[in-house]
């Protein structure tokens, strides 16, 4: 006999979801996790302490922005160690209340690193477990360029976190949504912020219209991009760092951040030794109920691939632990909401034009511009844009783009218009709050419909 039911390896969003879910439904669990807090990237050094920090940065714009109605605040003194303790303080919270949460469902939590050394046997630290099903949520990690030194001033994400010092001169690599949420967070707190993109826009995948918007706000905060450049050699030293870009120019800063990507954990937990297939970029392959090539192992959360997000792991690990359960449920992966925590937001669902018309529908999109949202501009809101992707033979919503205040927020509806099969008329015809951000979502699908007054 096993000795544990189920085995967790990796206590992410995906991990303790896959976790407390089983734990519920009644299975004797075990989480192996190597740090020493449940939480993964996500809570530890991703989503939770950036969130921290961009709410700072919001205060800091907000304070500033007051001048334009005539209440003006002084600079901003920064007291970075007192910044620090309160992100840490959040991040401790929610670490340590999962820690309560494992032990009032009787999750039994071991902190060493997990490796597979058979197809039901795992080996933590000096104790070796076998079980009879297992969950793999082991995450990603940064992706360190392979001729990039490790030097002080040269960090990546959870080094950025961390925030030692508040470089005057930053250079940002990578202008993905993690790259764009530091470059968010430093310009409001004093850098000269250069964003470097090998791309030759920001996120190619998002609409253009949405993601010029933030960059002209990115640019109005002082933040410069220089897109379709790659740095061909970074060299430190003990006062800054040297960039030489592919032009052979040359551009000195104080401290690099590197955000060019993550890649999966799965090359350290020996797959190879419980059977597991993963493909070259050591991304574990799993059917749509989280199964791996091992029908008694499953797959959760950014060691799956793309997109890494918290939500898509926490909903994988659910899926996972309800099929260990016996339960007839599968993962519908089209639909995973996406949000860049800029200022302003960027948020994006479902499909875009371009995909729409690839997968063979009619699609047409709608636009409500925020410059008359009433909410937008009474709340000192600037630019904006809520725009949906429709199929004009049914008039059924397949995406959605916000780029605005609280644009994350705004798009659970067209996230629930597109789970639910909802139409233009369903959105247009439900009575939205005035003056919501939310009327947005309404006016553009109003807009489509003919029945717009409010442009
Ligand atoms: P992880 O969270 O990576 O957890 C894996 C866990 O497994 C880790 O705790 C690790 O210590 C442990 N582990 C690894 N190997 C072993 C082993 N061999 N033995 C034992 N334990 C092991 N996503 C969002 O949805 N929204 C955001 O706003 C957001 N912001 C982000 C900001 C930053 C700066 C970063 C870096 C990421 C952000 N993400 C965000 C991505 C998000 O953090 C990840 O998608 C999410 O954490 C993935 O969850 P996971 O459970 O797959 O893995």
């Amino acid at each position: 006999m096993a000795d544990i039911q189920l085995l967790v390896l990796g206590g992410g969003p995906g991990g303790y979801a896959a976790a407390f879910r089983a734990a519920d439904l009644g299975l004797e669990v075990l989480i192996v996790e190597s740090r020493k807090t449940l939480g993964g990237v996500c809570l530890n050094e991703g989503c939770i302490p950036s969130k921290a920090l961009l709410h700072v940065a919001k205060i800091i714009r907000e304070a500033k922005h007051a001048e334009n109605y005539g209440v003006v605040f002084q600079a901003p003194e920064i007291d970075i160690k007192k910044l620090i303790k309160s992100k840490d303080q959040i991040v401790g919270n929610l670490t340590g209340g999962l820690g309560g949460l494992a032990s009032r469902r009787k999750v039994k939590v071991v902190h060493e690193n997990g490796v597979f050394i058979g197809p039901n046997k795992l080996q933590a630290g000096d104790d070796v477990y076998t079980f009879d099903h297992a969950i793999i949520a082991v995450g990603s990690r940064t992706v360190q360029l392979a001729n990039w030194p490790v030097h002080n001033r040269i960090w990546d994400s959870t080094r950025a976190l961390e925030m030692s010092e508040i470089p005057k001169k930053l250079a940002i690599v990578g202008a993905g949504i993690i790259g764009l949420e530091m470059a968010t967070i430093y310009s409001a707190l004093g850098s000269q912020v250069t964003l470097i993109e090998l791309g030759k826009d920001l996120l190619p995948m998002v609409d253009k219209d949405a993601v010029n918007i933030l960059k002209k706000q990115l640019s109005s905060f002082g933040c410069e991009f220089l897109l379709g450049t790659s740095v061909e050699q970074v060299m430190p030293s003990d006062l800054s760092v040297s960039l030489i870009f592919s032009a052979g120019d040359v551009k000195e800063y104080d401290v690099v951040i590197s955000s060019v990507g993550r890649r999966s954990n799965a090359d350290k937990i020996d797959c190879h030794a419980a059977g597991i297939s993963k493909n070259k970029h050591d991304i574990i392959d799993v059917d749509e109920q989280c199964r791996t090539s091992v029908p008694t192992i499953f797959a959760v959360g950014d060691v799956t691939g793309m997109p890494m997000l918290a939500h898509r792991a926490t909903h994988q690990g659910k899926v996972a632990a309800e099929v260990v359960c016996g339960y007839k449920v599968q993962m519908n992966t089209s639909l995973i909401p996406s949000v860049a925590y800029t200022d302003p937001e960027l948020a994006w669902v479902g499909l875009s034009l371009q995909e729409a018309k690839e997968q063979g529908y009619k699609a047409k999109t709608t636009t409500f511009p925020w410059l008359a949202s009433g909410r937008n501009l009474a709340s000192g809101g600037n630019d904006g844009l809520t725009k949906l992707v429709y199929c004009t033979e049914s008039n059924r919503i397949l995406g959605g783009t916000i780029v605005g205040v609280n644009a994350g927020e705004l798009l659970a509806e067209l996230t629930l218009a597109i789970e639910m099969c909802a139409t233009l008329e369903d959105i247009a015809l439900v009575v939205h709050a005035h003056p919501t951000l939310s009327e947005t979502v309404a006016f553009a699908a109003e807009r489509a419909l003919g029945t717009l007054t409010d442009l």
